[in-house]
């Protein structure tokens, strides 16, 4: 487009407003921020089309699947922008897991086949593009792991120094080999992922490092494009439902933003419900959103799916407001459903890793419950990939995990046999 949208942040408490040109996580009465934007003077169904003709697009920009709406992600100057062409990932027919959760019309949308195997790309690639448009010779972030294995990936491409804070304990062994591997200086902290998260705050002001964690405006941006394309790949037909798994709550909040824009500009003409789904051991949202109650963190938050093992998420507010706004509800589900609905993806000849598979334990409880009806369509994000967290599959299926609650119900376990045909045969049979 010629013309340039014009943009700035927004407090999503008090409204007060910063221009961009000046560093800024949140707002001076402590809020967070929202990127707004003037589309008052935008052609929707012109910017539909630019979308419509970029589809395809072999190579530069236009080839990233969060590049083809720049328009509505970031429209910086192109040389500013650092990009793997990430997104572009598939958008599957559940099978399997579709008849697991009873839905007739049930999709997958991968997002474990980005770059790095985590949606977080989709983020990153825009936040390591504000590092540069705001001269950053360095970037850090807290993590659970997704994050700092697509951080670290992007700012090696962008020639810039990543710092990352992992919690102690438990971090994804595939996550944290794409951290070391990438050259992301790692910092192990004795205490949680909320712990690193408020310590990394401090640091990056301290010592003037980009913080790259999704309470960066510019983040929550680049991660509206899986709405976005979710679209683009159903032709613009609006599912009755997004189901989405929730930690630090910034990928529902893009979700829902997205779609606000969408609709603002005309290109979709009904709402999508959201549906976000937790793991029962940290749930403040879903807390919050059955008992009615006033938002309070987990202290020891607890579960298998690692990625999102949070108990003070950075964007409750935000996410509280965009779930509101489309008609949809908080769930949480428990461990043997998470990994029960996991080995059904997985069993689907698909794959993901735990905190995915929340989506697929999700919509099953909430057709259960009868809110989302069998008819109805249904798209289910898959965070990351299988390939994350082998640990978790392999003790899943020896019936490894009863320490932690959890049955091997879907087992598939790998027989010990003697080499010989006999042994074969009777294994086989
Ligand atoms: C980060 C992450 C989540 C949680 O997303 P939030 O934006 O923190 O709610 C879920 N699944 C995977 C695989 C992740 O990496
Ligand atoms: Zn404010």
């Amino acid at each position: 487009m010629a013309n340039m949208i014009k943009a700035w942040l927004e407090c999503t408490r008090c409204n007060k407003q910063y221009d961009l040109e000046k560093v800024r996580y949140s707002c001076d009465c402590g809020g967070t921020l929202d990127m707004r934007r003037d589309l008052s003077a935008v052609d929707g169904q012109k910017m539909k089309q630019l979308w419509e003709d970029r589809w395809g697009t072999k190579r530069g920009l236009y080839a990233s699947g969060v590049w083809r709406y720049k328009e509505l992600i970031f429209d910086c100057e192109d040389d500013c922008v650092v990009s793997r062409q990430e997104g572009n990932t598939r958008l599957y027919d559940a099978g399997k897991a579709g008849e697991y959760a009873g839905l007739k019309n049930f999709y997958l949308k991968h997002e474990g086949e980005n770059p790095t195997g985590s949606f977080k790309d989709r983020g990153m690639t825009c936040g390591l593009t504000a590092a540069k448009f705001y001269h950053a010779n360095s970037v850090a972030c807290a993590s659970t792991g997704n994050t700092s294995a697509s951080m670290s990936s992007y700012a090696a491409i962008a020639g810039l120094r990543s710092v990352i804070f992992i919690p102690e304990g438990k971090i994804a062994y595939g996550k944290l080999a794409q951290a070391l591997a990438f050259g992301g200086k790692t910092l192990q902290i004795k205490g949680n992922f909320d712990d690193a998260m408020e310590l990394v705050q401090e640091v990056c002001d301290e010592l003037n490092i980009y913080l790259v964690n999704s309470i960066n405006p510019f983040r929550i941006e680049g991660q509206k494009a899986i709405g976005f394309e979710v679209l683009q790949q159903l032709d613009w037909e609006v599912p009755d439902w997004f189901v989405i798994p929730g930690g630090n709550l910034g990928n529902n909040t893009a979700l829902s933003k997205g779609m606000q824009e969408l609709y603002e500009l005309g290109i979709i003409n009904k709402i999508p419900k959201i549906a976000v789904i937790q793991a029962a051991g940290s749930a403040p949202l879903s807390k919050m959103w059955k008992d009615g109650s006033d938002f309070t963190a987990v202290k020891d938050p607890d579960t298998i799916a690692t990625a999102i093992k949070i108990g003070n998420p950075v964007s409750w507010e935000k996410s509280l407001r965009g779930i509101k706004w489309s008609g949809g509800i908080v769930e949480d589900v428990t461990e043997q459903e998470i990994m029960d609905a996991k080995a059904m993806v997985d069993l689907a000849g698909i794959g993901a890793e735990p905190a995915s598979c929340c989506s697929v334990a999700g919509a099953k409880k909430l057709v259960d419950m009868g809110i989302i009806k069998p008819e109805e369509t249904v798209v289910g994000i898959l965070t990351g990939n299988i390939l994350k967290d082998p640990d978790a599959v392999i003790g899943y299926h020896k019936d490894e995990l009863g320490s932690m609650g959890i049955k091997g119900n879907y087992a598939n376990a790998p027989l010990i046999i003697e080499a010989s045909v006999d042994a074969v045969k009777k294994a086989l049979l």
